[in-house]
């Protein structure tokens, strides 16, 4: 009786713990996708508030800095879009982030202007292109891409590069280019200015009635000094060897004065992970020694991740191998590791324990993909994964990139898996 009893309270002693460490992770996912956070970006300091946050965790749970503090700063040249954004068709006032998106090169424009317009497949038209050039002097250009079927790939291709040179080249008179798509809209980053501005419309509309446009953007390329923050535990056995546990803590900030990206899976999720492996290797010292890396300005070109491997903290030879861990918050569907095919028998030890124990719906490989900041690590002859979770919600690069939709089902599990495959790796 007494046992049952005593099994029992640990039981839900257990489940108490893990509720209280998604608790966690949802603490940490909230406060840095809100509003007062403005997308962890250069308007308005939310990057460097977002690495305050970061640095205050770090220091509560007891992680040590390697060099007198836990800030690796370092230089970036961004363009942003500060105050009022505004994109008026005949007297339409859209709504930005939901109906639009700007192109992340965009300079500033303010007026109205006349709309000229152009079906994608009349790109590939020379005549057509030539006078679209010709004539459109101080005009603002639409070119809708709905309908457009290339016959081949090398077609679209094409067409795709005439859209950018009627974007980008600052010999095209335009004022502007409005690209208009019935695709989701996905925004990013930029580290230099165009001539002029360019959007992404999605909207139902009837494009045949339209006339002028109205716009009103403001876009300023600043020069930012963010910041990597790295901590560390000391290892048990061998301390001068280093497990890596890596996640950005940077978003894509705002997009006009009210519109931000709260980056919730992309990647606050990942910055939960990091810090819920911390407290648990603070608790219980891990063999090797342990480096917990918030790198920042990933969306701008993986600027962090490659500040880290020139002027690395730690002797990058002696890293045993590294985790990065970008858009943790869903799971449903299990998780796909880049580099799983590279290194087999670390994929191969990190399968076997979820086939044991059943934390995820599936753990899956792919080979290399330079699509966050494990990449430079990778160039660099570490070895490395890139874990991103599969399933669940879609939103990605926009505004509904949002905690409160963010599920967070397999955190707790997903998270029990990091910490057995780090605590047995050999
Ligand atoms: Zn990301």
């Amino acid at each position: 009786m007494y046992r049952l009893l005593l099994l029992s309270f640990l039981v839900l002693q257990g489940l108490a713990l893990m509720a209280q460490e998604n608790g966690y992770a949802r603490e940490i996912v909230k406060t840095l996708s809100s509003e007062a956070f403005k997308g962890r970006a250069y308007v308005g300091d939310g990057n460097k508030k977002a690495a305050e946050y970061i640095k205050n965790q770090f220091q509560s749970i007891g992680l040590k800095p390697i060099e007198e503090s836990f800030a690796q700063p370092f230089d970036l040249k961004v363009n942003t879009f500060p105050s009022n954004m505004s994109l008026k068709i005949d007297s339409l006032e859209l709504v930005p982030g939901q109906d639009y998106i700007i192109d992340p090169y965009s300079s500033s424009l303010k007026g109205n202007y006349q709309v000229l317009q152009l079906k994608m497949k009349d790109l590939l038209n020379e005549d057509i292109l030539k006078k679209t050039i010709n004539t459109g002097l101080g005009k603002v250009l639409l070119v809708d891409v709905t309908k457009f079927n290339p016959k081949d790939k090398k077609e679209e291709q094409l067409a795709g590069e005439l859209l950018n040179v009627l974007k980008y080249n600052p010999q095209v008179p335009l004022a502007a280019v409005i690209v208009y798509t019935n695709k989701k809209l996905t925004w990013s980053t930029a580290n230099m200015q165009a001539a002029k501005p360019s959007f992404i419309l999605n909207k139902e509309l009837d494009l045949s009635q339209i006339k002028t446009v109205d716009i009103q953007v403001s876009a300023r390329l600043i020069n930012y000094t963010s910041e990597n923050i790295v901590g560390y535990i000391e290892g048990s056995v061998q301390s001068d060897s280093f497990l890596v546990a890596m996640a950005h803590y940077d978003h894509l900030g705002l997009m006009g004065a009210d519109t931000y990206f709260p980056g919730a899976n992309d990647n606050a999720s990942g910055i939960a992970m990091l810090l819920t492996l911390a407290r648990h290797f603070q608790k219980y010292p891990p063999k090797y020694s342990m480096v917990f890396i918030a790198t920042g300005a990933e969306e701008i070109g993986l600027l962090g991740a490659r500040h880290f491997v020139e002027h690395p903290l730690i002797q990058l030879d002696k890293i045993k191998f590294l985790v990065n861990f970008d858009l943790a918050g869903t799971g449903d569907e299990g998780i796909k590791v880049v580099n799983g095919s590279v290194h087999q028998k670390p994929f191969n030890e990190l399968r076997q324990i979820n086939d044991r124990l059943h934390y995820l719906p599936s753990v899956q490989k792919r080979g290399e993909a330079c699509n966050s900041d494990h990449c430079l690590f990778h160039q660099k002859g570490v070895p490395c994964f890139y874990i991103y979770t599969l399933g669940g919600i879609k939103a990605y690069h926009d505004i509904y990139d949002r905690n409160e939709t963010l599920p967070l089902s397999y955190f707790d599990n997903y998270s029990q898996l990091m910490i057995d495959f780090f605590t047995q790796f050999e």
